[in-house]
């Protein structure tokens, strides 16, 4: 059986303001304080790995050797099936210094033309993995997705990142233009969650 988390405090791995409040949000019901990480003043370690779960796991060990503290991690971002899985763990860094997710979605775009002719009806999915690491070493990981199409241009202001460019599957609205709680219910990162809360929260 998956170790329970009894602990009353969790320190999230990770800068990213919109996932800080994601994750927050849907930890809510456990009455865990959620610190994060770059509260303490540690920068981030670079994600060397080559799959989500492997960086999600540099990150929680990471922050657990620099806290002490359970520290639990989400490594995420979007793969586009006709570029071969791209941005996938590059999505951040497809984004730049700058966070630039429209450049970043206008690459998406034009790397999508030059490959298949059009920006049109491509089929994409979000991945989420989370890693789960507590003082003594032992750490758990959980990957969800969500499948969905691309649709340019982009639409709605809701979310972060690629949201304004993606529709889940039996929607007709993008990630950026659904109310927070809607996509909090069948994100890739719901998903992931659904798995942690189970075997560790429950
Ligand atoms: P990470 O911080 O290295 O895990 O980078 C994840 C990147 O993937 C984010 O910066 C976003 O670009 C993208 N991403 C992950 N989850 C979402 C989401 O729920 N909506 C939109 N973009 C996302």
């Amino acid at each position: 059986m998956t170790r329970k988390f009894t602990d009353n405090k969790l320190v999230i791995a990770s800068h990213n303001p919109g996932k800080i409040r994601e994750i927050g949000d849907l930890l809510k019901p456990y009455h865990i304080d959620v610190v994060s990480g770059p509260s303490f003043g540690f920068s981030e370690p670079d994600e060397t790995e080559e799959t989500f779960v492997g960086n999600a796991y540099i990150k929680s060990r990471y922050f657990v050797e620099k806290t002490r503290l359970p520290s639990l991690s989400d490594d995420s971002g979007l793969a586009v099936d006709a570029l071969d899985g791209a941005p996938g763990i590059y999505s951040a860094r497809w984004a730049g210094e700058a966070k630039d997710f429209r450049a970043a979605s206008a690459r998406i775009q034009a790397e999508l033309i030059g490959k298949t002719g059009t920006d049109q009806g491509h089929r994409a999915h979000f991945v989420c993995a989370l890693s789960l690491c507590w003082p003594d070493g032992e750490h758990v990981e959980f990957e969800g997705k969500v499948f969905g199409t691309l649709v340019f241009p982009a639409r709605g202001r809701s979310g972060f990142g690629y949201d304004p460019i993606f529709v889940p599957d039996g929607y007709g609205v993008t990630f950026g233009e659904m109310h927070p709680d809607e996509k909090h219910r069948i994100s890739h990162r719901a998903d992931a969650f659904r798995q942690l809360i189970q075997a560790c929260f429950t």
